[in-house]
């Protein structure tokens, strides 16, 4: 039976298949490292590592028809991604919906307005299952057998299910006061779970060291060069859904940074490889007042980011000291975005805003970006012909905290007609009430 399906390795095939990349390169200074399971320019400087391809063989081997023939994932662009194997980890990660959000648009003022929803992305219903995939396949490669984070949350859900999926051994370290979804979203797949007395900062040097004396492969440390690369796939997966195009701003939001840097290469490697035309797409972040270094580094005109201790409901997008904020930075003003911020309250009031709207439940990341989203727009900063994409990052189910109390409450009745009706009266009663308040 297997041997039915196994097909011959022919040399045409491997030469077909041979990997894009080839090495670790410093931002920074540009020393070459070999791919191992390695984050900072040791040698040299101490910059971040990314990966190095060859754009020349990714141009030959890829054109718009083999990646729409391809799988309905990730793993459709997986030429331009930093694994070897025909086998990929696929737990259907990747390919979520590009929802045309006119209601939302018309509530803001906006014509053109799309949200790219990753609060239904599989296995665990966030975005950190795109960065994770790739990281536990490349783990695999690396010969890895445990595997662990520093999370904010989302990134122990990811890592803890797609390590059971894939038989690895899995150790997660968390702030010891995050969400109770978030924890028994991780605590379900059966992983070491490690709640931290700290925030996420604390927990992140604490994994450092654990990173160097246990040789386990940690997704957003020792293997973060090839983790952070497969948020690419939401920059990807938006200039496909569009038709091949890009579009004219995108919204996202920023922790560490990570993933709206990558976005950005997504957009390059595209023009790069001739899959879309070049365009100025303009990049705006989204942050929480309560953890908000990277706004606060836009908006005094500053290069370099000052640590924040962070205090805000927007728990996964709660890092003080982000590792990629200057080059989010970098890219918000030379691409002619914003960095912005907001209060909790508007967190939560963004919340209700795209789910009364476009019937998308978000968590307060999302809540965050739809949050400064009109604020953008109140601003005259994002113009109302822009065809504009807000990236929604995570599922509102693992944050119930967060609207608790602000989202009315289920009428109780009788299983009788008349209970029914009276109920139905008082509701329409308290409707006109609400509706004359806003008028007066
Ligand atoms: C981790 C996370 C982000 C941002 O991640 P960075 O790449 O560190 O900027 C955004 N949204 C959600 C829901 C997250 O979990
Ligand atoms: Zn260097």
């Amino acid at each position: 039976m297997t041997q039915a399906i196994d097909r011959p390795q022919t040399s045409v095939e491997t030469a077909s298949t041979a990997p894009t990349f080839s090495a670790l390169r410093c931002r920074e200074c540009g020393e070459i490292y070999e791919l191992g399971a390695k984050h900072v320019c040791e040698d040299v400087c101490f910059g971040p590592l990314e990966v190095m391809y060859d754009y020349d063989t990714i141009r030959q081997r890829v054109s718009r028809e083999s990646i729409s023939s391809g799988p309905k994932s990730i793993w459709r662009y997986k030429d331009f991604l930093p694994v070897a194997t025909d086998t990929p980890i696929d737990v259907g990660t990747g390919m979520t919906p590009l929802v045309k959000a006119n209601r939302l648009a018309r509530r803001l003022g906006l014509k053109s307005l799309y949200i790219k929803n990753d609060a239904v992305n599989m296995p665990t219903l966030s975005f950190k299952d795109r960065v994770v995939s790739i990281a536990l396949t490349r783990a695999q490669e690396l010969g890895f057998t445990t595997v662990s984070c520093a999370s904010t949350g989302n990134l122990a859900n990811s890592t803890a299910a797609i390590a059971a999926h894939a038989g690895l051994d899995c150790c997660v370290f968390i702030p010891s006061d995050l969400e109770s979804g978030k924890v028994l979203g991780t605590l379900i797949y059966g992983p070491t779970v490690m709640a931290v007395k700290g925030n996420y900062d604390q927990v992140n040097r604490l994994c450092s060291e654990v990173a160097n004396s246990h040789g386990w492969g940690f997704v957003n440390i020792n293997l973060r060069p090839y983790y952070s690369e497969g948020s690419k796939t939401l920059g990807y997966e938006v200039a496909e859904q569009l038709g091949w195009q890009l579009p004219d701003h995108i919204v996202a939001p920023l922790a560490s940074g990570s993933l709206f840097t990558k976005i950005y290469k997504g957009f390059q490697e595209f023009i790069k490889t001739g899959l879309v035309d070049d365009k100025a797409v303009r990049f705006s972040g989204a942050q929480a007042e309560g953890c908000s270094p990277i706004s606060q580094a836009f908006k005094e005109g500053r290069d370099f980011v000052s640590p924040v201790k962070p205090n805000t409901i927007a728990k996964s997008i709660a890092i003080g000291n982000p590792a990629d904020g200057i080059y989010a930075l970098d890219i918000a003003r030379k691409t002619k975005g914003n960095i912005e911020d907001v209060t909790d309250a508007e967190i939560v009031d963004g919340i209700k805003l795209l789910a009364e709207t476009e019937g998308i439940f978000t968590e307060t990341a999302g809540g965050t970006t739809i949050a400064v989203l009109k604020k953008l727009v109140e601003a005259g900063k994002i113009d109302p012909d822009e065809t504009t994409v807000a990236y929604i990052t995570g599922n509102g189910l693992k944050t119930q905290e967060a609207v608790q109390g602000y989202i009315g409450e289920p009428l109780t009745i009788d299983p009788k007609l008349d209970s029914f009706e009276r109920a139905l009266e008082r509701a329409r009663t308290l409707e006109r009430l609400d509706w004359q308040q806003v008028l007066v």
